[in-house]
């Protein structure tokens, strides 16, 4: 059997020429001091002393350390197998897939080895992070943008596609960055003002521009309704609103509640945004009259928001009936069927999420906005009812020219958030790995069975307390990467499509329809599409679907959900480098499973803990069992306190970071307990890592996610979201040094900063 050393003639004749010309040079040196020696023999004396000189000496030493060290490398080449030859034998157990080659290269040249484990595990595994690296954040971080950019690349590639989700995203950069060009931008803004004046025109009569309106003009049911129509929520008098709380035994609730809002602008600011909208619509209006219209209406906005709205008012519930009688003058019934599509829209699943509480404005029986709208003259009213919807429009439509000159792609932003599924079909289709989901999602249920365990486990819960909180684990709901009404090919595009046949688009579970075409400008088509998502939301809130229709899908990341008990999980996350397939069991623990973990530790952090197996809030531990969880919380609450890191600036050890540090602890615990539980004798062992043990490697791998570049600069825009987690640094010395088997695995002895003597321990 041939050796891995050996390597096969070619390779050898290669490598000897290399050798032959350097032996040559090294002759011709050599030859030259020969002749000078024939040439010269009167200087024989001389010449004694010159091999007698020490920088000879040095000379031939360097000449022959250069020799050697040419050697080296032609060896090392050789070993490595830069080109590995044909026959080149397998290294029994070594994944050689191209992510697991990759990520023992990261875990290679991220790490510095001079530091001690023991002392420092933060900087042993990610010391040299920022050597490799121009990403401002983590490699999550890194892979959003990698995203961003492959769906970006791929709109901007010169393909035709029959794909209607395609054209929808192409169609929608393509008028996103052309309208917000600075060459086009005041076209773009008088356009979206004619626009808008037509838009009015679907509403109703508008006094404002309209001499010859008349009181017997206004309804104001019709006009609420088509508003509606045009998917605004927010009304002035009340607004609707997706609330995923549990209510009546029902999830998921279409509420009505009193509007949150109020005009944000002053009275000359709006009183000119109304003044361009006629101008640009060829429609005059006196300056005197307009500013007294306004006022009236910013001060029938002021009265609305005098109700006092309580917090306690929710969730005590009232019915669509109830809020009905209470406010006889809006056909709230009315207003809410047409959220749905004229068609397929299914009002009796719909009205029976419809709730709402026991809101002062509703119920008031002295006052309530019933009455103001008996008092308040129609004139006012129906103006009102248009600047809501002026200022609506204005928000959501007049993107800001500067910022499409940012580093941030506004018109990607754009595209991704208004069109998140048809943003990551382009992904799952072109770049991901469907065996991934499948694999994450049995990660997911070993995950869950090691909660049980370590809860079982635990040495001071209480059985009242440890029955709720396993039942909590054991009716997790999880969603990863999308439900399986989209797995059939086809069923996400169906919904683009415009040439389906109704039978065929039922059939497929989707009967909603978006029907875009290349003559729109951007603001009708993102008209368009904001309507298409209220009937997809209407859809969303009547069905048991557990994947929300308007969530942002393109971020590498985990979300768990109190109110739902949800884990769900991006498809960009299960992604290289970050997930798959293929991975050793113990990376894909360390890596994504630690992660998803953590974020099943947020169903017990210091917020979670409140809420039961349905996402209702309610407190199901015992007394005893509260005061000990609080006992342990600031244990870790203490040890971050006292924790130094040159990135503290700015964060706050308050509740929310606890949450995080509780998350922290659990799921590290519950990985591990995972990992032990599961065979890895046939697991291969990374490139170049041969002989080292999975569990280091699984500390080590689970510290990757948290290596990121030193800041200080907590405010940059960025990451000031990052402000609610404790440092990345503690993210992974606080939180392994609380772990006894991480002390073992590295044999650390007691008392190094990652074994220290004081440990905490959730569970
Ligand atoms: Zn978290």
């Amino acid at each position: 059997m041939k050796s891995a050393f050996q390597p096969d003639n070619s390779k050898n004749s290669r490598i000897f020429s290399v050798r032959d010309t350097e032996n040559s040079r090294l002759l011709d040196v050599t030859q030259s001091m020969e002749n000078d020696e024939e040439n010269e023999d009167e200087k024989e004396d001389e010449k004694m002393s010159k091999y007698c000189n020490p920088l000879i000496f040095i000379i031939i030493f360097l000449v022959v350390l250069v020799i050697l060290m040419l050697s080296l490398v032609v060896f090392w080449k050789l070993e490595v197998g830069e080109s590995c030859p044909k026959n080149c034998p397998e290294l029994p157990n070594e994944c050689k897939t191209a992510e697991c080659v990759a990520l023992a290269g990261t875990l290679l040249s991220w790490q510095n080895t001079s530091v001690d484990p023991c002392e420092d595990f933060y900087e042993y595994t990610c010391g040299k992070y920022h050597e490799h690296t121009a990403n401002e954040g983590t490699r999550m971080h890194e892979k959003d943008e990698i995203v961003l950019n492959l769906i970006k690349h791929f709109i901007l590639k010169n393909q035709s596609t029959n794909s209607r989700s395609e054209i929808a995203l192409k169609l929608l950069y393509k008028s996103c960055t052309e309208s917000h060009r600075r060459e086009n931008i005041e076209d773009h803004i008088e356009r979206v003002q004619v626009e808008i004046f037509q838009n009015i025109q679907k509403i109703g009569k508008w006094p404002i521009a309209d001499k010859n309106w008349k009181e017997s003009d206004f309804d104001l049911n019709e006009m609420l309704t088509n508003m509606a129509k045009l998917h605004m929520q927010d009304f002035g008098f009340f607004e609707t609103g997706l609330v995923e709380y549990p209510i009546n035994g029902s999830p998921k609730q279409l509420i009505i509640r009193p509007s949150l809002d109020r005009f944000s602008i002053s009275q000359e600011k709006l009183a000119e945004t109304i003044f361009d909208v006629l101008r640009f619509s060829g429609h005059d209006a006196l300056r005197k009259n307009l500013l007294r219209d306004v006022q009236e209406s910013l001060d029938l906005d002021k009265e609305l928001g005098n109700f006092y709205i309580s917090l306690n008012s929710w969730p005590i519930s009232a019915s669509l009936e109830e809020v009905q009688s209470a406010v006889p003058n809006i056909d709230f019934e009315r207003i809410m069927k047409s959220f749905l599509h004229p068609e397929h829209g299914n009002w009796t699943r719909l009205k029976a999420k419809i709730s709402s509480g026991r809101f002062d404005s509703f119920f008031n029986s002295k006052n309530n906005i019933s009455a103001i709208i008996s008092r308040t003259k129609p004139r006012i009213l129906a103006n009102y009812l248009i600047l809501k919807y002026i200022e609506y429009a204005q928000f959501f439509y007049a993107l800001a020219p500067i910022s499409l000159e940012s580093e941030y792609d506004t018109c990607l932003m754009v595209i991704t958030s208004f069109l998140p599924r048809a943003a990551i079909r382009v992904f799952v289709r072109n770049h991901f790995k469907k065996e991934n989901k499948a694999v994450a999602s049995e990660l997911v249920d070993v995950i869950k069975k090691a909660y049980i365990e370590m809860i079982q486990n635990s040495t001071w819960l209480h059985e009242e307390t440890r029955k709720k909180a396993i039942l909590k684990v054991e009716t997790l709901k999880k969603v990863i990467g999308y439900t399986e009404e989209y797995e059939k090919e086809g069923a996400l595009d169906a919904m683009f499509e415009t040439n389906l046949r109704i039978s065929e688009s039922i059939m497929l579970g989707n009967h909603f329809q978006l029907h875009l075409s290349p003559q729109d400008s951007f603001f009708t088509l993102m008209t368009k599409i904001n309507r298409f998502k209220t009937e997809q939301l209407m859809e969303y809130v009547s069905s048991d679907s557990l994947f929300n229709p308007v969530e942002k899908t393109t971020t590498a990341n985990a979300y768990y959900y109190h109110s739902k008990n949800l884990l769900s999980v991006l498809v960009p996350f299960l992604d290289k480098p970050l997930f798959d397939f293929q991975y050793p069991k113990y990376v894909a623990m360390a890596g994504v499973g630690r992660i998803l973990a953590h974020e099943i530790g947020h169903a017990f952090d210091t917020k979670g803990r409140h809420f039961n197996e349905l996402g209702e809030k309610t407190d199901w531990w015992t007394p005893e069992d509260s005061v000990e969880y609080d006992k342990r919380v600031m244990c870790l609450r203490d040890q971050f306190e006292n924790f130094k890191d040159p990135s503290y600036g700015g964060r706050q050890n308050d509740s929310e970071t606890a949450s995080e540090m509780v998350a922290d602890a659990l799921g590290l615990e519950a990985s591990w307990i995972a990992l032990e539980s599961m065979d890895m004798s046939k697991e291969e062992s990374l490139v170049k890592f041969g002989n080292e043990d999975f569990r280091k490697l699984f500390f080590q791998v689970a510290a990757l996610d948290f290596c990121s570049p030193t800041r200080i600069d907590t405010h940059h825009p960025r990451f000031l979201v990052d402000l609610s987690h404790p440092t990345n640094r503690f993210r992974i010395n606080g939180a392994f040094s609380n772990l006894e088997s991480f002390a073992k695995t590295y044999e650390c002895p007691v008392g190094s900063r990652m074994n220290p003597e004081k440990k905490c321990r959730m569970f």
